[in-house]
């Protein structure tokens, strides 16, 4: 009796349901993986260490007090080859790799780059606590995707994993892993008349309660110990009072709070750093200063890193878009990629919604997509492009799958009576 009275009682009710919700999220004082978690995790790690650039000068870590994490801004492949091999300097020289000692996929697969005893050349220009030289102090884990996308729940699994287990071998709390944007500092530029924080924008996305991680320091002990500027947006996401998450879609867009510089870091007025003017123009890090002036960047600029070639960037303007070696679906279609209205064309012919696509890092180079679409219809004999499409069948942006696996837009097709049967047509969502 008394207990169903208990029970009726609103309060009563809700102050159990709190509790067990307590209970459940109470931080594990043991392990937070099994053994079999983690002897699987360590059996599934792909050996990659031969693949090491043979110019890497293999040299022992003496000390181990960090565990540094990194977001690779670059696709699988590209992640790959280039924490193993190198990558181009502005200079024209190129790096030796060992860039990583892991890299983890989207789909959380772990790659071991660098055996964990010697020093990766993983964090440049770096201080932490007064010590710089980050690289020879760390170890470095490269997480495939962007700073300002989410990370995947699969990535954050294996992160987890992988960075409990190096805990236990180097005797480290979780105050000692930090993101490549917390230790990076640069030298004094148009934007900091000083050394300062902001060299790097790496892993700032990286939500350590999901890596089961405790929080990082209340503060940047070398901003407070006055050896560096802070960086206003990067302070206030990791020490700030009200973290900021920004969403992924703005991230990565200027405004005045977001300049070229919180979106790029070093790399804003690289080649390989492109903006997209809300007026459609495009234009490459380094002809922002001569042709356009950085003061003058409008709001609503799209900032896109690590673009390979200009060729590929003019690819991008059009309806039509192509995934290619350092183009993926994140770069090409932002938080719709895994849209139903973001449909692909791989080159086997076969046809998905963002939807239904599982494994991103398998999406294969020269897969086109279009963005905001429905369908598909197809055409035959008593469903011609008009009845599908009306007045707009001849338009731009009505898109034509012929069988022959040709994509083309209503205003591209001159004789709508030869279109072979088994065409397949797709509409705009907003008309
Ligand atoms: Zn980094």
């Amino acid at each position: 009796m008394m207990f169903r009275r208990l029970w009726d009682n609103k309060q009563f009710v809700i102050s159990v349901s709190i509790f067990i919700i307590f209970l459940f999220n109470l931080p594990s004082l043991s392990a937070a993986f099994t053994q079999t978690e983690r002897y699987n995790f360590q059996r599934s790690i792909v050996d990659f260490r031969s693949r090491l650039n043979p110019s890497y000068m293999k040299v022992q870590r003496k000390k181990t007090k960090y565990i540094i994490v990194h977001t690779s801004e670059l696709s699988l492949k590209t992640t790959l080859r280039v924490v193993s091999k190198g990558k181009h300097l502005r200079n024209g020289r190129r790096t030796n790799g060992g860039h990583a000692h892991y890299v983890i996929a989207r789909n959380g697969r772990t790659y071991r780059i660098l055996d964990k005893k010697y020093v990766a050349d993983n964090a440049g220009r770096s201080m932490w606590n007064g010590d710089t030289h980050i690289s020879k102090l760390s170890i470095g884990i490269e997480l495939v995707g962007h700073h300002y996308a989410p990370i995947s729940e699969k990535q954050y699994r294996s992160a987890g994993i992988l960075i409990e287990i190096l805990q236990d071998v180097y005797d480290l709390y979780d105050r000692s892993v930090l993101t490549h944007s917390q230790v990076a500092y640069g030298l004094p530029n148009r934007w900091f008349k000083e050394v300062h924080r902001g060299r790097k924008r790496c892993a700032k996305n990286f939500v350590r309660t999901k890596a089961g991680l405790g929080p990082t320091w209340p503060y940047d002990p070398d901003v407070r110990a006055g050896r560096l500027m802070a960086d206003v947006q990067l302070s206030e996401v990791f020490y700030g009072q009200h973290k900021i998450d920004p969403q992924p879609d703005e991230a990565n867009v200027i405004s005045r709070r977001n300049t070229a510089w919180a979106i790029a870091g070093e790399d804003y007025d690289s080649t390989t750093t492109v903006y997209k003017f809300p007026n459609g123009r495009q234009y490459t890090g380094d002809q922002v200063a001569d042709e356009v002036g950085w003061n003058r960047v409008p709001a609503k600029t799209v900032v896109r890193l690590n673009y390979e070639s200009r060729f590929e960037l003019l690819k991008d303007n059009g309806i039509i878009k192509t995934i290619s070696n350092g183009i993926t679906a994140w770069s090409l279609a932002g938080k719709s990629y895994d849209h139903e209205t973001t449909i692909y064309f791989l080159p086997s012919g076969k046809i998905k919604p963002g939807s239904m696509i599982n494994d991103w890092d398998d999406l294969p180079a020269k897969t086109r997509l279009i963005i905001g679409y429905q369908g598909p219809y197809k055409l035959n004999k008593d469903r011609t492009a008009f009845r599908i499409a009306g007045l707009k069948y001849k338009d731009q942006k009505t898109i034509y799958y012929l069988p022959s696996k040709k994509l083309l837009s209503g205003n591209q097709i001159r004789d709508f009576s030869q279109l072979p049967i088994g065409t397949f047509i797709f509409l705009p969502t907003t008309l």
